[in-house]
């Protein structure tokens, strides 16, 4: 019985200490979790210099475009026909197929690469009003236009082929008209090959110039430079036909197609230097829609579908076909496709694309 009251005595101290030890530990947590906090932050801050001076090759990696990073096909040239009613001497995509794909084959791929991210598509070939006279590629505007609601929808061509028919089915839902004219000199153009026939090349450019006014699409010229226009004196008939872009390309060769063994062209005799293109563009500054294009320009900065829907690789001077993106799907081909997107940007291939913004007076 003795011994019960100091331990009674010593229980109540206890439970007493604990109450304000636990009264105090309440306190003290939330000091110590603010500190356990700051010091972490100050540590993460220190970890986050230390990396970043260790790994500027990883950022380096990154902006070229390491194999791991996924490339979006913002803007893609979807060359659907090799054929066309022309043979110029340089061409860069000649005729080796008559394939193309089925309608509604073509429709699929157009809408998986809208969906990676698409914005712009460029029909070309070949000569792509050739096919079923235009109609296949007027019901590939529409759809990417209606269908799709991509904000650019334009088209490459030799201008040959195309009626007014055309642009009155189809004119609405197309931006951009690109027509291909290497020279205003009737002589040259039939030297170099863009000529069928009784067609007067720049006769029917000026007819286009009408037609894209009348029905509202944007009116755009490419220009091959070469060894038979590369003296000549383009800026009168350009500022008079007063194209949104004037496209100035340095003559390029590309195995397989207008240089070596399996090669339909034999491009050599076209090929201008660095400074005979230089020269060409100082002549003609003063025309303020001339892009110009020189060779290393424009080597890998177009992302190129075929008439496969393969995505075709420049890198090595030859075109090297991926997979088809209706095989294996648009992120796994684009890794083959060597898009140099850094070059996109730097070749101005981002610009005021959309009819709808470039409020032209037509
Ligand atoms: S018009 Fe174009 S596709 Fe046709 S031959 Fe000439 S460069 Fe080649």
């Amino acid at each position: 019985m003795w011994l019960l009251v100091p331990l009674a005595f010593a229980g109540k101290v206890l439970s007493t200490c604990r109450k304000q030890l636990s009264s105090l530990w309440g306190s003290l947590v939330p000091l110590l979790l603010w500190l356990r906090a700051t010091l972490w932050l100050a540590g993460t801050d220190g970890a986050q210099t230390l990396t970043e001076r260790k790994e500027p090759e990883g950022t380096k990696n990154q902006e070229e475009g390491s194999e791991d990073q996924s490339v979006i096909p913002t803007s893609v040239n979807y060359h659907f026909t090799r054929q066309c009613n022309y043979k110029c001497g340089f061409c860069f995509h000649t005729a080796k197929t008559s394939f193309v794909l089925p309608l509604e084959e073509a429709k699929k791929g157009l809408l998986m690469l809208k969906d990676a991210g698409m914005e712009k598509i460029n029909f070309s070939g070949g000569e792509p009003f050739i096919h079923q006279r235009g109609d296949y590629l007027g019901k590939l505007v529409k759809f990417c236009k209606e269908d799709l609601a991509l904000p650019s929808v334009s088209i490459v061509s030799n201008g040959s082929l195309i009626r007014e028919q055309w642009f009155q089915s189809y004119g609405e839902y197309l931006d951009i008209l690109a027509i291909s004219c290497d020279s205003f000199d009737e002589q040259v153009n039939v030297l170099i090959g863009r000529g069928q026939g009784k067609i007067n090349h720049v006769e029917n450019l000026q007819k286009l110039r009408k037609w894209c006014r009348d029905y509202k699409v944007a009116f755009k010229i490419n220009s091959v430079i070469n060894r038979f226009n590369v003296e000549e004196d383009m800026r009168e008939h350009i500022k008079a036909l007063n194209p949104v872009r004037w496209k100035v390309f340095q003559c390029l060769l590309i195995e397989g197609e207008n240089s070596g063994e399996d090669a339909l062209r034999e491009a050599e005799r076209f090929i201008i230097s660095d400074e005979e293109f230089e020269d060409f563009l100082e002549r003609h500054k003063e025309v303020s829609c001339l892009v110009p294009e020189s060779n290393q320009k424009m080597k890998d900065s177009y992302l190129i579908l075929d008439e496969y829907m393969r995505f075709l690789n420049c890198t090595n001077g030859r075109k090297e076909p991926s997979k088809s993106i209706l095989d294996v799907g648009v992120e796994a081909a684009i890794k083959f496709s060597g898009f140099d997107e850094k070059m996109f940007l730097k070749r101005g291939g981002k610009y005021m694309w959309s009819k709808a913004d470039l409020r032209l007076d037509w």
